[in-house]
């Protein structure tokens, strides 16, 4: 019997199966590689869906996070703490956002800025209250609250789960026309992933996410752009959005934020939004913590102190070149950008995308 199965029947058993993993029982992760219980070493394609995007156990965010449990964990935001100021002004020197929220999962962060847009579509576009609508798209992913799963087009996230959050139109991704059709007077904002990840690695057509943009401003709609997975660097740009030269009213970020150490996420925009937000509306125990500040900071460091975004634009294309070679005897296609590619299996092999 090998070691793998004395874990695997653990959780089994005393675990809640919402997920069905692999059985690879991984105990040591170092850069780009994991070792499991057995001695098997592998190649970590996942990296937890972008959040390892400075590959496992990065020795300097490690370094900063056992720095700050020496010193301090957690004030709660009853205080201020040295480190959270830091923590934004990284934020705003390097994604040139004006101000930004910090909170903990990725879920949170959407959450945040739906919440947000509400905010801004009562106080400034003064659309008549809880008459707000933020159109998303088809086939979309931003996590698993029972809001967010209102508007998910995935029947296995949703089914048993209702009643369901009104005021989210849904489109079909990838068409202008389906959303100039689906605004009007009471819309106040699109949530887009320029890319759209957990759906299998779908690119929208080219200059997609551009016009969505420009319909936004003639609109006077708030632009959401959801780069939990594509962002920090993933896709071979800083945010994905770069692409088209876009920058979005409001970014929302997570995953790489921490490089795998510890849930940071954070909702970004200008003080035109993000200042409407008044003490005691929006809040969390450990959002803007000095641990996951201190996380933060060395992690987006990380990002540019090796350049990670040229990198994985670099050694994204020597990978798709090299998959190019593989035969096609079980591949349907092969898409993505940066480091952030799938390659999906035949449909009569069980189809699915692996992400690579
Ligand atoms: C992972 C992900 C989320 C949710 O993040 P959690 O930390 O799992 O809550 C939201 N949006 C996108 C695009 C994601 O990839």
């Amino acid at each position: 019997m090998s070691n793998s199965n004395y874990y695997i029947e653990l959780e089994e058993e005393y675990g809640a199966h919402n997920y069905h993993p692999l059985d690879v029982v991984i105990e040591k992760g170092e850069g780009v590689w994991v070792y499991d219980v057995d001695g098997n070493k592998y190649l970590d394609c996942l990296s937890a869906y972008s959040a390892l995007n400075q590959g496992h156990n990065h020795p300097k965010i490690k370094e900063a996070m056992i720095n700050q449990l020496d010193r301090l964990t957690l004030t709660s935001r009853a205080f201020r703490n040295d480190k959270l100021g830091l923590f934004y002004k990284k934020l705003s020197d390097m994604t040139g956002y004006e101000m930004s929220l910090p909170m903990n999962s990725g879920a949170e962060a959407v959450e945040t800025a739906i919440k947000v847009a509400r905010k801004w579509a009562y106080v400034t576009k003064k659309i008549p209250r809880y008459k707000a609508e933020i159109i998303v798209a088809e086939g979309n992913f931003h996590g698993r609250t029972t809001t967010i799963i209102s508007f998910t087009t995935t029947e296995e996230y949703k089914y048993d789960f209702g009643p369901f959050t009104p005021g989210f139109p849904v489109v079909e991704y990838g068409s202008i026309e389906a959303i100039k059709a689906a605004i009007n007077e009471n819309t106040a904002a699109i949530m887009l992933e320029p890319l759209q990840g957990e759906n299998g690695i779908i690119l929208p057509p080219d200059g997609y996410l551009k016009a969505v943009a420009e319909i936004c401003k003639e609109n006077n709609i708030l632009l959401i752009a959801d780069e939990i997975q594509t962002g920090l660097g993933r896709t071979g740009a800083l945010f994905a959005s770069h692409h088209e030269n876009v920058r979005p009213d409001i970014t929302v970020i997570g995953k790489a934020l921490s490089g795998g150490f510890y849930p940071v996420s954070a909702v970004l925009a200008d003080k035109y939004i993000l200042g409407l937000i008044q003490p005691g509306e929006h809040g969390s125990t450990f959002g803007g913590n000095p641990l996951a500040a201190a996380v933060g900071i060395a992690a987006l460091e990380v990002i540019e102190e090796e350049n990670l975004v040229e990198k994985a634009q670099k050694m994204g294309d020597y990978i798709l070149e090299y998959l190019e070679e593989i035969p096609k005897k079980n591949i349907m296609d092969i898409r993505g950008k940066g480091l952030l590619i799938g390659v999906e299996l035949k449909h009569e092999l069980g189809g699915g995308t692996a992400f690579c």
